[in-house]
């Protein structure tokens, strides 16, 4: 079996950055390798978008079902980023005990340990009680809809009895990550010469208003807490309007990003949303609100026997506790709720904070703590005897 670190290697030296999210080549990669041990391999892609290519790889039969699911898409690097890499950002190198590269740890660290441990169980199939199944996604970086959604919604996924999603948890065990719901509002005025503003109607002038009754909703918001990810936001990320300074502006936009917690509904969100626009005084100017953009949240329990097991692996190998935490970033595991039929983790080396950044990096000691974990756990489930 290829070992861990020069199949993370390997891996990294395929880039897969999105956009444009061409995955072909790395999916040909994985698909080889695990088709090489006997798995069931097929590699779907939308119609939509066919070079978004993902990997499924099978081994065992019956129940209990395990999925491991790691994306295979990357950030890009722009010409900023790739002056600041002081390494080839695709040549992997190991400095420090470390692995350098684009997509070392999000999300290559996560996938060359599961692919490690499927390797594991597929070299003695007949022993194997129940199925594991290894996921290797397209789109993840852009939001998951032609990569993970796309396999769940269209039957590539079989319905699952635990799910461990592969991101950056410092191999912590994660129950619960934040949704988004972007949304941007437009408000209209009337432009005149600037000798006489009073005249005109000024869009920004309105849209102040409605940037600081934005911020009384922000405030707000930090009532609701939940136990693993905090509170919900709302920020204000852009601002745009007027065309010069002599003229009264007509047109003024922004962009809103807002966070939910587990447990918030999109809808009541929204309409959340729509009443500060509504309840702010703008008049004569108009105001509007739309274009909203729904990334959900997820959460899950670890009560199950599988999930429980997990927990143990983890603090076992490590000597610490396992969790649950929080993660702070989105993931693909919001797609994946319609097929799990127990529950979901995620779970990974290293920090997100490295991760979509110069010089991002892995462990090896962590890496191989991820890879020992996931095998104990396909030892204590899947070879029960
Ligand atoms: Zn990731």
């Amino acid at each position: 079996m290829i070992g861990l670190v020069e199949l993370l290697q390997a891996l990294v030296r395929i880039p897969s950055p999105n956009p444009p999210g061409d995955t072909r080549a790395i999916a040909a990669y994985i698909a080889g390798v695990m088709r090489d041990a006997g798995c069931a391999v097929t590699t779907p892609s939308p119609e939509q978008k066919q070079e978004a290519v993902n990997v499924i790889a099978v081994v065992g039969s019956g129940d209990p079902v395990i999925m491991l699911h790691a994306h295979i898409d990357t950030v890009p690097i722009d010409a900023n980023e790739r002056m600041k890499w002081s390494t080839d950002p695709y040549a992997a190198v190991v400095q420090e005990s470390r692995v350098y590269g684009k997509g070392s740890v999000d999300d290559k660290a996560p996938l060359a340990s599961m692919m490690r441990a499927v390797l594991h169980a597929a070299e003695t199939p007949e022993a194997l009680r129940g199925t594991l199944v290894l996921v290797a996604a397209a789109e993840e970086e852009v939001g998951g809809r032609l990569g993970t959604r796309w396999l769940a919604d269209n039957g590539y996924l079989p319905q699952c009895d635990f799910i461990i999603v592969g991101e950056q948890t410092f191999n912590r065990v994660a129950t619960a990550h934040k949704g988004v719901m972007r949304a941007t509002i437009r408000t209209t005025g009337r432009s005149v010469h600037a000798t006489n503003p009073d005249r005109g109607v000024n869009a920004i002038t309105a849209m102040a208003r409605i940037v600081l009754a934005l911020e009384g909703y922000h405030r707000r918001l930090s009532e609701r807490v939940h136990p693993m990810v905090g509170v919900p936001t709302c920020n204000v990320g852009v601002i745009r309007g007027g065309s010069t300074a002599n003229a009264v502006p007509d047109t003024c936009e922004i962009f809103l990003d807002r966070r939910m917690i587990p447990g918030e509904n999109p809808e009541v969100v929204q309409q959340e949303m729509i009443e500060v626009v509504t309840s702010t005084a703008v008049d004569p100017a108009e105001a509007w609100i739309g274009d909203f953009l729904l990334s959900d949240w997820y959460s899950s329990t670890v009560d199950s026997p599988l999930a429980q097991s997990f927990l143990a692996c983890v603090r076992d190998e490590l000597g610490a506790e396992p969790g649950p935490v929080g993660y702070l970033p989105g993931s693909d595991a919001k797609h994946l709720k319609g097929i799990v039929r127990g529950e979901m983790v995620i779970f990974g080396p290293g920090s997100y904070e490295v991760a979509h950044g110069f010089d991002e990096y892995v462990e090896i000691a962590e890496l191989q703590a991820t890879a020992s974990i996931l095998r104990r756990f396909v030892d204590a489930t899947l070879f029960t005897g």
